[in-house]
């Protein structure tokens, strides 16, 4: 059907990440056809994967039906599906599943995928924790390794329960904290006959510091609080290759780990490549003040397959859920002020600080202004400010549930291993 004869104007929002829901809900009262593709059926919340993946949280905790999201907005209709091709020109996406769809407005949201930057050996063997499949295969992996070695203990010597981490960065330094929770206060429990001593989590990272985003006071905090828990943390080390059970870093050591974690980086969604338009670093799609594209004032990219620049400070923003989600609304707000007959608006980030989690009881946060906090009271405010971006009640109260189950038993019911593919 083409523009002239839709009876209503269609906005088409690829991707319901925190960049596509944005913009679909600013659009709720908005007189358009608007239509939602996800390559799922559910929405992730990716902050929280690493609970996920270290069994403090189930699934549904955080993860959620994107129709059910839409029951309130009539405007609204969704589909699952996969984008194969973006035409700008022809103002028309392909889908793997259906027939290509035309558009009035366009919102690309997403996302990115892992950059392995071409490290011999990443691809096949290392466990990427930007996805819900990742996180569930990584919990599954490290469960299957401890089984194979309380079967085995010669596994334990050649480094079955040993986890390398790359990358100190949130990703990174989120899932070696909780690990290290996880093996202390939960297997050390349920294998009693496993030498706990000689299962070894290492944090690599090719820069100087940890969080090369905050204050060097708060790199200390995070560095000290994990070695006191017993990480072993390489800075200024780079990793050259991998395999099934060996990390081969650059600086001639092995490590022997049967897990390798990649939190190291991040590459816009390979589609950005096929639009047509010259790319910025990390392939992501440069968009003008008001988010939209160069040329293409219908069609607008958010989140993280976005380069998008702060027109209050100038500054590029980062990959955060905080800027998809902002930019997201956004943009919906500037497509329902284009079908009203108005001019768009600049994009303004509202930064509200920055924060990251250690572990239990350990966390970060660097307000704008230079004011910074750490410990528990951070800890408390990184909960307070992920249940809120949760997004449904029903998704708050699962993970307060999981949380405070957790908090105060140290329980890990979520620790069972349900996949169908054996690796063992
Ligand atoms: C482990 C981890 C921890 C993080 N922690 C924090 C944190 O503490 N605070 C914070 O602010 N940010 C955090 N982030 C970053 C934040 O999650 C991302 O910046 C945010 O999710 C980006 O939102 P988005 O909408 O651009 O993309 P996404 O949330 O990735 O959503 C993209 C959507 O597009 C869909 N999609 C992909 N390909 C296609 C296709 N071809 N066709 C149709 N649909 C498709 C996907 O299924 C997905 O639903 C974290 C990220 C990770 C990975």
């Amino acid at each position: 059907m083409s523009a002239a004869d839709r009876q209503r104007p269609r906005v088409l929002i690829l991707g319901a990440g925190f960049g596509g829901l944005g913009a679909a809900r600013k659009l709720k009262q908005a007189d358009a056809e608007v239509v939602i593709v996800d390559h799922n059926d559910f929405h992730t919340f990716q902050p929280m994967l690493y609970q996920l993946a270290t069994a403090v949280i189930e699934t549904t905790a955080v993860a959620h039906p994107v129709r059910d999201l839409f029951h309130d907005q009539r405007n609204a209709t969704v589909h699952q599906a996969t984008a194969t091709a973006i035409d700008l020109e022809k103002r028309e996406v392909e889908f793997e599943q259906m027939q290509p769809i035309g558009y009035d407005h366009l919102v690309v949201g997403i996302g990115a995928r892992v950059n392995y930057f071409g490290v011999e050996g990443a691809a096949e063997h290392a466990f990427p924790m930007y996805t819900l499949v990742d996180a569930v295969r990584l919990k599954e992996h490290v469960l299957r390794r401890w089984e194979s070695a309380d079967r085995d203990p010669a596994l334990i010597d050649d480094g079955a329960l040993n986890v390398v981490v790359v990358g100190g960065g949130a990703t990174g330094i989120e899932s070696i904290g909780a690990l290290a929770e996880l093996y202390s206060s939960v297997f050390s429990k349920d294998y009693p006959r496993v030498p706990m001593e000689k299962a070894r989590l290492t944090l690599v990272e090719a820069g100087p510091a940890l969080f090369s985003m905050f204050e060097e006071k708060l790199q200390d905090y995070t560095q000290k609080t994990l070695e006191q828990w017993g990480v072993e943390i390489r800075l200024g080390e780079v990793v050259e290759s991998v395999s099934p059970t060996r990390v081969q870093l650059e600086s001639g050591e092995q490590l022997e780990a049967h897990t390798l974690i990649w939190g190291a980086g991040l590459q816009a969604h390979p589609l950005a490549r096929a639009l047509g338009v010259e790319l910025e670093r990390g392939d992501r799609i440069p968009v003008g003040p008001d988010l939209s594209l160069d040329q293409h004032p219908e069609a607008f990219a958010v989140g993280d397959i976005a380069w998008i620049t702060d027109s209050k400070t100038g500054d590029v923003l980062p990959q955060l859920g905080s800027v998809a989600l902002q930019a997201g609304e956004r943009a919906g707000e500037n497509i329902a002020r284009l079908l009203a007959g108005s001019d768009t608006e600049p994009f303004a980030y509202h930064d509200k600080g920055t924060m990251a989690t250690i572990g239990r009881g350990a966390a970060v946060i660097q307000f704008p202004g230079g004011r910074t906090m750490k410990g528990k009271t951070a800890f408390l405010a990184w909960g307070a400010v992920h249940l809120a971006l949760l997004s449904t009640g029903e998704d708050r109260t699962k993970a307060m549930l999981d949380w405070t189950w957790a908090g105060f038993t140290r329980e890990r019911g979520s620790r069972i291993v349900v996949g169908s593919d054996d690796e063992d």
